[in-house]
């Protein structure tokens, strides 16, 4: 059975591509970082395992990912999910600001990836996944941190693809643009409206149009694919 690990999957975007990845016939572990409760309940709806630790403190993910190999077994997929905002024009933000974003959404990448590479290399497959950002691609007015972090995902992407192509280790990143979870429900109405009106298609991405998109990525047939960058964004991208 292929196991795959989903950081951030058990609310938003990161939930819909570990329900995606278990109807592909994966086992899947999903991580949280603090709502015990939206952990829980995804759990009784889905049978998904769920387990809880901060992406950004590298103990904890040797720790984690250690007992998600010795519970449901080598880790051959891994989906780099979780991230966080926190946003604010540069010239009012503090370090803590930048320091939490860059940990989540880019330190992660390291200790996350780090201890599951060795054993991909070794078995001679492995997929892994970063979700980055439209804002990654085109930076974002207050969002300097997170841009810069998203950015910096999409440089460890194509580095990781090239070292580990001839080992059967594919590694993408998705930018997606701007999809109805949490995260994006907290943008104030107005800018939210203004958002929608530069999207081509009309409307916020569905959380399950990305994780069609990552259960393809994770597959066999998508072999071929690796260090590349996907926009699914609506069309905004090409619109701005
Ligand atoms: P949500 O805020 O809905 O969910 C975030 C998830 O990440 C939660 O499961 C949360 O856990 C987890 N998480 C947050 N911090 C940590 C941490 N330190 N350690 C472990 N887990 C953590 O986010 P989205 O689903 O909207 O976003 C998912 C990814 O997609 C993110 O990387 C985001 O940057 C990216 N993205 C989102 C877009 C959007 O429009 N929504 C657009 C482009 C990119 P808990 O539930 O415990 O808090």
């Amino acid at each position: 059975m292929t196991v795959a690990v989903v950081t951030g999957g058990t609310r938003g975007i990161g939930a819909a591509i570990a329900k995606g990845l278990q109807a592909a016939g994966l086992t899947v572990a999903a991580t949280y970082h603090g709502n015990v409760e939206k952990a829980e309940a995804f759990k009784a709806e889905t049978g998904i395992h769920v387990y809880k630790w901060d992406v950004g403190d590298e103990a904890a993910c040797v720790e984690g990912l250690g007992k998600v190999a010795a519970e449901l077994g080598p880790i051959s997929v891994l989906i780099n999910n979780a991230g966080i905002t926190r946003d604010g024009m540069f010239h009012k933000m503090s370090f803590t600001q930048w320091r939490e974003v860059l940990a989540t959404n880019l330190d992660s990448m390291f200790t996350m990836t780090r201890p599951v590479i060795d054993g991909m290399r070794e078995r001679g497959h492995g997929r892994i996944i970063n979700i980055s950002s439209i804002n990654g691609q085109k930076g974002q007015m207050g969002q300097a941190n997170y841009s810069a972090a998203k950015a910096g995902v999409i440089g460890f992407t194509k580095a990781l693809a090239q070292e580990n192509a001839r080992k059967g280790i594919t590694v993408n990143a998705i930018c997606p643009g701007y999809i109805d979870t949490e995260m994006v429900q907290a943008v104030p109405e107005k800018v939210l409206e203004s958002i929608i009106a530069g999207i081509p298609v009309g409307r916020l991405g569905k959380a399950e149009e990305i994780a069609a998109l990552c259960a393809y990525l994770a597959s066999d047939a998508a072999g071929f694919m690796t260090g590349a960058v996907l926009t699914i964004n609506g069309g905004q991208y090409i619109a701005n």
